[in-house]
């Protein structure tokens, strides 16, 4: 795949330290939490973040630059579609959308993502932001985030002495990244079936 243009490049850097600026913001506001570092179950059960072509680019420089790497990804991937293939063979799961959506990312290693300073905007503002700017900030049920921290979420808003919350907008973070990309977005395992497919032996 083409590298972006540098500025381009630059504006998505800008773009993830601002999203990972405002989930630091978040967390310090919200230490009750669930979100942290070494919680890996979303990644383990709804492991095909949507990303860009743009934002593909630099996990695809990841996996050239170390083949060891790759191999492990590569690995997995085989792995995890062998498992979806049988899932979809026995009936167990029905659509190969479902089978995508329920997967474990491949990119997951000791819990751990392995691509975390280039990780898609999905991963940056899953558990920490509310999906539109227009709703309501104390809406529980718009909060872009897994069942268990929504629950959490619930249970704080209905404290007596909760705090309003104080959530960015994930649609406004999402319209940056669109305006910078100009593609439909794909599936992270998307990428990685083309990369395995074409980009190595
Ligand atoms: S969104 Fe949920 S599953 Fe994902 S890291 Fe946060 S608490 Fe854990
Ligand atoms: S890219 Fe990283 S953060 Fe995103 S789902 Fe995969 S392991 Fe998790």
């Amino acid at each position: 795949m083409e590298s972006a243009p540098a500025s381009q490049a630059e504006a998505l850097n800008a773009l993830f330290a601002e999203a990972d600026r405002l989930q630091q913001e978040v967390h310090s506001q919200n230490p009750e939490m669930i979100c942290h570092a070494g919680c890996s179950f979303c990644c383990e059960h709804h492991g095909s973040p949507i990303t860009y072509a743009l934002e593909w680019q630099g996990i695809e420089a990841l996996l050239a630059q170390d083949a060891a790497f790759t191999a492990r990804v590569k690995a997995r991937f085989e792995t995890l579609k062998q498992g979806l293939r049988q899932n979809l063979k026995s009936g167990e799961l029905v659509s190969l959308r479902e089978a995508l959506f329920e997967t474990t990312c491949p990119f997951l290693e000791d819990r751990r993502c392995s691509v975390y300073a280039a990780r898609p905007l999905t991963c940056r503002t899953f558990g920490n932001t509310r999906l539109f700017a227009d709703s309501a900030p104390d809406n529980w049920q718009e909060i872009y985030s897994c069942s268990m921290e929504k629950e959490r979420w619930e249970k704080q808003l209905k404290m007596a002495d909760a705090p309003p919350l104080n959530l960015p907008p994930r649609e406004t973070l999402f319209q940056t990244l669109e305006g910078l990309d100009g593609k439909p977005a794909s599936s992270l395992l998307v990428f990685l079936e083309r990369y395995f497919a074409h980009a190595t032996p």
